[in-house]
């Protein structure tokens, strides 16, 4: 494995991929249950994130989502723990309850509709 400090193309692990993946379903459900008006795509994103532009959001969400992608790609925790189990918080303060709501919502919501296979199939 090469340090990839000087390494500008994305190389992602399968953890943060399953992570980035989780977070722009959740956030998907949740702006599909509360923002009706202007969703479009995600677009613009890395290469290595190329499977999440099937995901949609209005474009609050989609900076909410920008932000935490951007967020988690920078985190400097090696084997990263649990967000809310980390002692750096590096989300800004408006969205860390955010994304909190958003995973209580989202995950409720799917369970909910009998997608348990989606949670399933992406948290373990
Ligand atoms: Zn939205």
């Amino acid at each position: 494995m090469s340090s990839g400090a000087d390494n500008p193309s994305l190389q992602l692990s399968r953890k943060e991929k399953k992570d980035l993946k989780i977070l722009a379903l959740f956030t998907s459900v949740y702006c599909r249950d509360h923002h009706a008006a202007g969703r479009s795509r995600l677009d613009g994103l890395p290469q290595e994130l190329a499977a999440l532009e099937k995901y949609s959001c209005c474009a609050e969400c989609r900076d909410f989502l920008l932000y935490a992608i951007d967020r988690r790609l920078k985190c400097p925790l090696d084997d990263k723990p649990a967000c809310k189990h980390c002692h750096i918080h590096c989300y800004r303060p408006g969205h860390r309850e955010k994304v909190r709501e958003i995973m209580r919502y989202s995950g409720k919501s799917l369970i909910r509709r009998g997608r348990i296979d989606l949670l399933w199939h992406y948290l373990f």
